[in-house]
């Protein structure tokens, strides 16, 4: 666990903990005595700490978070502030990527040495904690407030270089960092270590600290949107003006607050539903799971269709070191998908695609001998059952064929080849080469092969991918339409685009549902709303109300818009307006005229609505549908939805994913209340008819997580 050896004069303490040798309870109590050892030992001048293997240490080990364990001693705290304390000059040399406990150790050393490969960073804020151990004391009067606010506010790694310039390394070595920090150990002297203890520093520049501070404040407030570890974390590192004693006691006490909060219990659960999620099965058949699954090997990917998400689904797959045949009908589509290839990998590590690694083709034949194929030709049903057959026909029989269809019928397109057991959706979201989401779906007939094959596809090209069944818009836009219904409506009783907005930017989303509309483009899901009957280009089909449609209430606010060729940020107009060139946001008189009239014409009578009922009205439908999702056995648990919504819709993650909020935060019985309620207004919302699996859990007073522990395997 921690190792200690002497090399004359110095003795080393090296941590070995693999694979990340993080800092639990075994290894502080080791480095611990072996600290206590080294200063009773007379031989000994000077000692190192540093690590084995892959990092010098990731930090506090997360499983201990949320036990007892965390505060056995000697906790963290009481071994950096041995370190500190030391009477004897401590190195702390670095490698690999350390992160939070393992930088409070070297804040607390008296020099700081580190590999020229290394990098170091504070993720604890985007755990909903506070960097505690004095590293909100200790690093601003090392590199300033500054420095000291971006790296404990965004988590961000800095590379050795970026450390030694910002002050927080003494030096930077390449090669045999053991060698090297003994040496280095060996020169320093025990008389000037008074002088090297950062907690008897001042913070530098403290007589611009309040414009620093201020500035840090506002942007913060912008960006963290509704989080309250960066703010709180910049608290704390405001304490370092004040005696380094005070400021230790204002940090333990933010650093409880954060501890307790339910934001960071939110946070790491979010943590461990990405790692949960690799634990598939099947819930209709729990023999076909993760643990019997044996993934196909796949060197090249066909991908069918260059245009936006194929190309981003390429340069997902060149990134991770796979080969692919690009394949398009058209041909300055494909010249054009390449050049943006190309200028998309210059300048990253991997390069310009080498010609072996990219072959581009508007020649399908040219798919025989790939391993895989994502087809990402329009949402088009009849488009896709021709392409698959032509896929089936062309390619060797072994081949997988994959979907990136948005919610179109899986079953459907593989009934269109002889190998449906072959056939799978991947549902990457856009743009496919950022977002760390992959929606895997199977269908009725689709292999456990396949389905561990495109698991497998997921993590090698660094995403997390989600296994869910098939049903139309799969999980997460099955669940995300639900959202704008009611958003519309909101409009027609009184909101405007920008109060609708505002509530859910407020609650935690980038963008509220509006400005998402106008960025996307309108006419998307125009069209998908014409073909699916709900609509025509002049307005509702011939004898159906205005206000309803298939049976259900209906909004026709967004087709209106559509009719006027308002799609948004690409035409210049949609639910706001926008400068040339701009993408801001303007509200638009024309559209509040539009809607006005909308709500005269139809006798509806305006009210001030609050931003509560906002947030409840656009997001519990879309959380009563989780539960109906759960219900049918579409997701294997809650976690599955939950990633689905942090990763690939932009769900606040310091509230856990939709599924945690209702669960932890709202509470099941509140939630069935305000469903019942919105319900006994709008009785032809079916939105608003709570699940059954809701209806139950709630009358057994049983929690979402309880429910979840017996179903996942
Ligand atoms: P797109 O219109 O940008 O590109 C589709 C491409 O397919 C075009 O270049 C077209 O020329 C090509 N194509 C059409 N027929 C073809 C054929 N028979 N053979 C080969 N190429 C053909 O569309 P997109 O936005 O990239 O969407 C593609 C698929 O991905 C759709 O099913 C869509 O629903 C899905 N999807 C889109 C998004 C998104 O945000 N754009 C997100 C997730 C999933």
């Amino acid at each position: 666990m921690a190792e200690c050896a002497t090399y004359g004069t110095v003795a080393v303490l090296q941590i070995n903990n693999p694979p990340l040798n993080v800092l639990g309870h075994d290894v502080r109590s080791q480095l611990m005595s072996g600290l206590q050892q080294a200063l009773q030992d007379k031989a000994v001048c000077s000692i190192v700490i540093m690590g084995k293997g892959q990092t010098f240490t990731a930090g506090a080990d997360v499983k201990e978070f949320g036990t007892e364990k965390v505060f056995w001693e000697p906790t963290l705290h009481s071994l950096v502030e041995a370190v500190s304390a030391s009477t004897k000059p401590v190195v702390t040399a670095i490698h690999g990527t350390t992160l939070g406990g393992g930088v409070a150790l070297a804040l607390a050393s008296h020099y700081r040495l580190a590999d020229s490969s290394a990098k170091m960073g504070l993720p604890e804020v985007q755990l909903g904690i506070l960097p505690t151990c004095g590293v909100t004391q200790r690093l601003p009067r090392l590199v300033g407030l500054q420095t000291a606010v971006r790296m404990v506010t965004s988590g961000q790694t800095q590379s050795a270089q970026q450390a030694l310039t910002a002050g927080l390394l003494d030096k930077v070595v390449t090669d045999d960092l053991l060698k090297k920090a003994v040496g280095f150990a060996r020169s320093v002297d025990v008389r000037g270590l008074e002088a090297r203890r950062v907690s008897s520093w001042t913070v530098p520049g403290a007589d611009r600290a309040e414009d620093v501070l201020d500035a840090a404040r506002k942007t913060l407030v912008r960006r963290s949107r509704g989080a309250i570890a960066p703010l709180t974390a910049l608290q704390a590192i405001q304490a370092s003006l004040l005696p380094f004693e005070t400021g230790m006691k204002r940090e333990a006490e933010l650093g409880r607050y954060l501890w307790t909060s339910w934001q960071a219990a939110a946070l790491r659960y979010a943590f461990f539903a990405e790692r949960t999620v690799k634990r598939w099965h099947i819930p209709r058949n729990k023999n076909v799971n993760y643990r019997t699954a044996e993934p196909m090997d796949i060197k090249s990917v066909g991908v069918l269709g260059a245009g936006t998400m194929g190309v981003g689904i390429t340069i997902s797959l060149l990134q991770a070191g796979l080969k692919v045949v690009l394949t398009e009908v058209n041909k300055a589509q494909l010249d054009k998908a390449v050049s943006l290839i190309q200028r998309s990998l210059e300048g990253k590590s991997g390069g310009k695609p080498q010609p072996m690694q990219l072959r581009a083709t508007t020649d399908y034949s040219q798919l025989r001998e790939v391993d895989l194929v994502i087809e990402a030709v329009f949402e088009d049903l009849a488009l896709k059952k021709k392409v698959f057959q032509q896929l089936d026909a062309v390619t060797n029989p072994r081949t997988i064929l994959a979907t990136n269809t948005s919610g179109l019928d899986i079953d459907q397109i593989a009934a269109a080849t002889q190998r449906p057991d072959k056939v799978i959706g991947t549902h990457f979201f856009s743009p496919a080469h950022v977002m760390r989401l992959l929606e895997n779906i199977y269908g009725r007939h689709t292999s456990v092969e396949t389905i561990a094959t495109a698991m497998q596809l997921g993590a090698t090209i660094g995403k997390v991918g989600v296994l869910v069944g098939n049903c139309p818009g799969f999980v997460g836009n099955r669940m995300k339409g639900l959202n704008f219904t009611e958003a519309m409506f909101l409009l027609e009783e009184g909101a405007e685009p920008q109060d609708v907005d505002k509530a859910l930017e407020e609650f935690g989303f980038a963008m509220g549902p509006f400005r998402v509309s106008d960025l996307a483009g309108g006419d998307v899901h125009w069209r998908r709303r014409i073909q699916a009957g709900l609509t025509t280009e002049h307005g509702p089909p011939p004898y159906t109300p205005v206000l309803y449609r298939q049976g259900n209430r209906y909004s026709p606010l967004a087709d209106m818009l559509c009719m006027q060729g308002r799609f948004g940020q690409k035409t210049g107009a949609g639910w706001y307006r926008y400068k040339s060139g701009s993408r801001t946001a303007l509200p638009d008189a024309e559209v509040h005229r539009l809607i006005h009239k909308h709500r005269q014409d139809h006798g509806f009578q305006r009210r001030n609505i609050s931003s509560q009922e906002i947030v409840e009205r656009c997001l519990f439908p879309l959380i009563n549908e989780g539960f109906r999702i759960l219900e049918e056995g579409l997701a294997t648990g809650p976690q599955d939805i939950d990633v689905i919504f942090l990763l690939g819709f932009g769900w606040p993650r310091h509230t856990g994913g939709p599924m945690y909020y209702a669960d932890k935060v709202v509470g099941l019985g509140n939630l069935l209340q305000s469903l019942e309620k919105y319900r006994a207004y709008h009785p032809r919302s079916a939105h608003w008819v709570p699940s059954s699996l809701l209806r139950k859990m709630a009358a057994q007073g049983t929690s979402l997580s309880i429910w979840a522990a017996g179903s996942r395997l």
